[in-house]
């Protein structure tokens, strides 16, 4: 069998000894792989570069395409960026995976059937880390959402799910608040589920999914949801399982893949000879899929829950009744080795379709929209005292170039001008949105020209207003592209 090239990086903290201990457990069973060391994270900080990834090592990662990291410390404070999100972006890792098993009685967990993966955009959303400091008292961080990458992910979720015979997609989103992004995700959810025919397909609002994690996690199967919130379930769920020191996962584009423990460097423990090597390997054996050599992965998974199931334990999971002979890292990767072969009695063993295949998804083609122009938001700082909404409104009511006018002023979100303005305490940060007398706010009538926009925004510079922003106000094929204020 020829052998696939891949690099592996010994990062940090426990990272030199759970990879020694990996690696000689890949080894010992003959998984058919060529192994290119480079070196990234602390180190590498520490030498100035802030990225903490050479130039030497992005050449072995574009060659190999493949691998495999174990965990790094990121230096506090001093510029040092995250090494995961620059490998994330520059690799176009689109996709973050992680399974997440109980492996109850050996691994106390409340939920012994728990059983599911959550797949997490990993480009977009609140993570382009786009933030702008406005007003003295607004700091906005911009949330992207595109529905190539929606469509990506989404579909990415349901071939996942067929790859490895599982029942049931759940989209997590917060759609009742973020109806243009979190709603766009959504439609695209509910539309792909319709090519999966034989997988079940839900949602839930975040919040609630959240809570259903934590108190029934045993009820999910596949997840998939956007950035922040698969940040903070894909934690929630390793969590529930009680299975943190054994979770893997990996990130993953059309081209590269990287696989990984999904906890840290541990250096409180770094150089012990104490870490658990468990998640590590878990995620060489994500990655043994993916190169299509799932019987090795399904060995050394095997192997891994047997021993658990002896009672051979690191110190991280030991317990006063299951656990037979504490052990520390090379020695419970020996264990494994001696049991390259066996199955686990009690724990279901792992079994892989033989067809398995990286999961390819096209970038999707999204079609273009007749896109047109019907207003501005014009955002501005005022503080002036009492900051009274109808005074502010009195102050620009009259501006009208080519018949675009004020249509209403809001603070927070909430519609404050023309009417009653709502009991609310404002903020130094206020919408003005200009649309133009013959349309209406929620339906595509007249468009007006780009150069207007900017007449607009001198016109309020000319009456002193401190301008932060405009926001262009489009319609779609003819549905509006932007929300109402509560209340408008
Ligand atoms: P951590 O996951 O390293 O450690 C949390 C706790 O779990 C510690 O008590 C640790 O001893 C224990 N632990 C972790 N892995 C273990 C293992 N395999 N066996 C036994 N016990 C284990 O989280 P942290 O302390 O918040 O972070 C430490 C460093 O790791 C930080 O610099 C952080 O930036 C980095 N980090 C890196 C990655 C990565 O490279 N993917 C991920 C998370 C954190």
């Amino acid at each position: 069998m020829s052998k696939h090239k891949i690099t592996v990086a010994y990062g940090d903290g426990i990272g030199p000894e759970i990879m020694e201990a990996t690696l000689s457990i890949l080894k010992a069973a003959e998984a058919p792989l060529e192994y290119e060391e480079i070196k990234i994270g602390k180190e590498v900080y520490l030498q100035g570069i802030s990225s903490g990834i050479p130039d030497e090592a992005w050449e072995s990662l574009k060659r190999n395409k493949v691998f495999l990291k174990a965990p790094i410390t990121t230096p506090q404070g001093g510029g040092y960026k995250s090494l995961n999100v620059t490998i994330r972006k520059k690799l176009s890792l689109y996709a973050n995976v992680r399974p997440v098993q109980a492996y109850v009685p050996y691994i106390a967990s409340h939920f012994p059937t728990m059983n599911l993966v959550v797949v997490r955009e990993n480009e977009e959303d609140l993570y382009a880390g786009i933030e702008h400091q406005q007003t003295s008292e607004v700091i906005q961080c911009l949330k992207l959402v595109s529905k190539q990458g929606s469509e990506k992910i989404i579909r990415y979720a349901f071939e996942y799910a067929r790859q490895y015979g599982r029942k049931k997609v759940t989209a997590m989103t917060k759609d009742n608040i973020m109806k243009r992004t979190d709603g766009a995700f959504h439609k695209i959810f509910n539309d792909i589920a319709l090519e999966y025919p034989e997988i079940v397909a839900d949602h839930y609002i975040i919040d609630i999914g959240a809570a259903m994690l934590a108190a029934r996690p045993d009820k999910f199967d596949v997840i998939v949801t956007l950035n922040l919130y698969g940040d903070i379930i894909s934690d929630i769920t390793a969590q529930v399982a009680g299975s943190v020191g054994l979770g893997g996962s990996f990130n993953i584009g059309n081209d590269f893949a990287m696989f990984e423990a999904i906890h840290g460097s541990a250096p409180d423990i770094a150089g012990k000879d104490i870490a658990n090597p468990s998640g590590l390997l878990n995620g060489a054996c994500m990655m043994l899929l993916h190169l299509g050599i799932s019987d090795k992965a399904a060995l050394i998974q095997n192997a891994l829950l047997r021993t658990l199931e002896d009672g051979i334990h690191t110190g991280d999971i030991a317990n006063d009744e299951f656990t037979v002979k504490r052990v520390g890292t090379q020695e419970f990767a020996q264990e494994i080795i001696k049991r390259l072969g066996q199955n686990p009695t009690k724990i279901p063993d792992v079994k892989y379709n033989e067809h398995i295949k990286p999961i390819r998804i096209q970038d999707p083609v999204i079609p273009r929209s007749d896109k047109k122009l019907i207003g501005v938001d014009v955002f501005i700082e005022w503080a002036e005292e009492g900051r009274n909404p109808e005074k502010l409104g009195k102050m620009i009511d009259d501006i009208n170039v080519d018949g675009i006018t004020l249509r209403v002023l809001s603070n927070k979100g909430v519609k404050v001008y023309p009417g009653i303005a709502e009991p609310i305490k404002y903020s130094d940060h206020w919408r003005c949105r200009f649309l133009h007398n013959d349309s209406s706010s929620t339906k595509d009538t007249t468009e007006i020209d780009p150069h207007d926009v900017a007449r607009i925004m001198m016109a309020m510079i000319d009456r002193g207003f401190d301008v932060i922003k405009t926001e262009n106000l489009y319609t779609f094929d003819g549905e509006i592209g932007f929300s109402l204020s509560q209340g408008e």
